[in-house]
């Protein structure tokens, strides 16, 4: 079982991965949500043999063009055989290899199709792109996603998980609860800042201007996310 199979691009790395684990092919893959960058791959490992699971939204959102405009993109409907088959409304526990897999759907967060993977006996819970350890998150506002939505599915992978649990991210390295409280006030203190400053009357490049960010992009805006970006995703999603 694969939790989210990346772009094509990475096939042979993925599968070079797999093999160090089993010879067999693997059975299920789990998209977390439709991003390209983590369901680029269901074509091919659906041909090695793996049954796709998403959120039924996965399935509307990959069956036709879906254009994100803070990409500037709009990505073409995904071929057939990279469509999910198993689909997920809220919540489905698929019993593998002697442990509890519970997926959940968040609700809108990051999009309108994220779930969360718990692996019940390892204790690991794998959060897609709800989680960016140590980066501000990119949050779809024209596909379901918002600033609001993506505090609350932090506040939902905190009460997941303990200090035991190993939480494995969308972006970033794998991290545990300190690291997801860390996050959810980082999101929580910024949303705050730029509320503050729409509710003045401010529009949405005097925002920007004003910085709510500062004291945070040292330590948070080092990726493909830098502060002004963040700002902006906030203030649209408001
Ligand atoms: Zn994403």
């Amino acid at each position: 079982m694969l939790v989210d199979g990346g772009i094509e691009l990475s096939k042979s790395a993925v599968l070079h991965a797999l093999r160090s684990i089993s010879t067999e092919n693997p059975k299920y893959l789990i998209d977390t949500h439709y991003h390209f960058d983590h369901t680029d791959g269901n074509a091919w490992l659906h041909r090695l043999g793996a049954t796709i699971v998403a959120q039924e939204n996965t399935l509307k959102r990959l069956s036709t063009i879906t254009r994100v405009d803070d990409w500037d993109w709009s990505f073409p409907p995904t071929t057939d055989d990279g469509l999910p088959t198993v689909l997920v409304s809220h919540a489905k526990v698929i019993p593998f290899s002697g442990t509890r897999v519970e997926i959940v759907y968040y609700g809108p967060s990051h999009t309108d199709t994220d779930l969360s993977v718990y692996f019940a006996q390892q204790d690991v819970l794998a959060t897609g792109d709800t989680w960016w350890n140590g980066y501000y998150p990119f949050i779809d506002n024209e596909n379901g996603g918002s600033i609001d939505g993506m505090i609350r599915a932090a506040n939902d992978n905190i009460a997941k998980v303990s200090e035991h649990s190993i939480v494995v991210p969308g972006h970033g390295p794998i991290g545990g609860r300190a690291e997801l409280i860390r996050y959810r006030d980082m999101l929580v203190a910024i949303r705050n800042s730029v509320a503050a400053l729409k509710a003045k009357g401010m529009n949405r490049e005097q925002v920007i201007a004003a910085k709510p960010t500062a004291d945070f992009d040292a330590a948070w805006g080092q990726f493909v996310i830098n502060g002004d970006f963040f700002t902006k995703i906030v203030y649209d999603g408001l």
